[in-house]
């Protein structure tokens, strides 16, 4: 078995987006509960993370991003930037919680040893622009992360594979013109956020360090395997990345109430399965693997099981 190393905090559950919203805290304690019942905690290395220093935010984000949302959360607004990005007193907080986790998620894996980890990030990040947040997300947790990999530990070439179910626009956007970070992503289209066009490659020197496998509404395990095995790996291998970043959200699974894609639960299991193995032999490393969407909570309980099991298995 794989030392697999699980990071979370309760602080997340700080971040009250209000009743009946889909992005609430009750989807960490799914995942927190599946996990404890199912048995998978006692295989897991548990660490608390530290909340991100406000100026580390600078690796992604504009100067006055933080601050801004700083202020909007102090001074009790129920959103920041848009009306799809509630907030309440502790969003602040627990934002730059779940950046740390992030980022801690990279130290288990280049320092502590660990094999994988899997980091219950809430809010979660891929929608985050450089000085924008949305979607649910406040500041770019797998973005920062893939910074901290640069900047601490030294690396050079990183990858990004988001299968949320949604495009993520911010991380594209934060890398595209930067031909060390290879963002691929498989997500519905057309769906929100609108990009993640198959065109849309990178931009300058970025160019062909960005690849969309956009897959039509109601696409299911078949679609979405034959193009993660058949076009996503074949690019990361052509890639050779240092490091892979999972934006792992669980939103393409058939019972969630934001997508109309229909993956089963093992389709999660599959794709960590062969993303393992491909990272493995790149790397020498497991997966770095951050929780972005997913708002069906047996959905997502289930897929994140799946997920960690398959991080688990030799
Ligand atoms: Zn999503």
């Amino acid at each position: 078995m794989n030392r697999v190393g699980w990071i979370h905090s309760a602080l997340q559950a700080e971040h009250d987006t209000g009743t009946g919203h889909p992005e609430c805290a009750s989807r960490v304690q799914a995942i927190e509960d599946r996990l404890t019942s199912s048995g998978l905690v006692d295989c897991l290395e548990l660490s608390e993370p530290e909340a991100l220093p406000v100026d580390a935010l600078e690796a992604v984000h504009d100067p006055e991003h933080g601050a801004r949302i700083r202020a909007a959360a102090e001074a009790g607004q129920s959103c920041v930037d848009s009306v799809d990005m509630p907030i309440s007193a502790g969003s602040y907080g627990a934002g730059l919680m779940a950046a740390g986790a992030a980022v801690a998620g990279v130290d288990q894996v280049l320092r502590a040893g660990c094999d994988s980890t899997f980091v219950t990030t809430r809010p979660p990040g891929h929608h985050a622009e450089v000085n924008l947040a949305g979607g649910f997300c406040l500041f770019n947790n797998v973005a920062l992360a893939a910074r901290h990999a640069q900047a601490e530990h030294g690396l050079k070439r990183v990858a990004i594979v988001d299968w949320d179910v949604h495009h993520g626009n911010g991380t594209q956007h934060l890398f595209e013109d930067d031909p060390n970070v290879f963002y691929a992503s498989l997500h519905q289209f057309p769906h929100y956020p609108g990009t993640g066009a198959r065109d849309e490659r990178g931009l300058g020197e970025g160019e062909g360090a960005t690849l969309n496998c956009p897959q039509d509404p109601g696409s299911g395990d078949a679609e979405w395997l034959g193009a993660f095995e058949g076009e996503l790996l074949p690019s990361l291998e052509s890639f050779r990345p240092e490091l892979v970043f999972v934006s792992a959200g669980f939103d393409a699974h058939a019972r969630d109430p934001l997508s109309a894609t229909l993956l089963t639960t093992e389709a999660y299991g599959q794709m960590t399965r062969a993303l393992l193995q491909v990272a493995r032999t790149l790397t020498g490393h497991g997966l770095v693997s951050l929780l972005e969407g997913g708002y069906d909570l047996e959905g997502l309980a289930s897929s994140t099981a799946a997920h960690v099991q398959s991080l688990l298995e030799d």
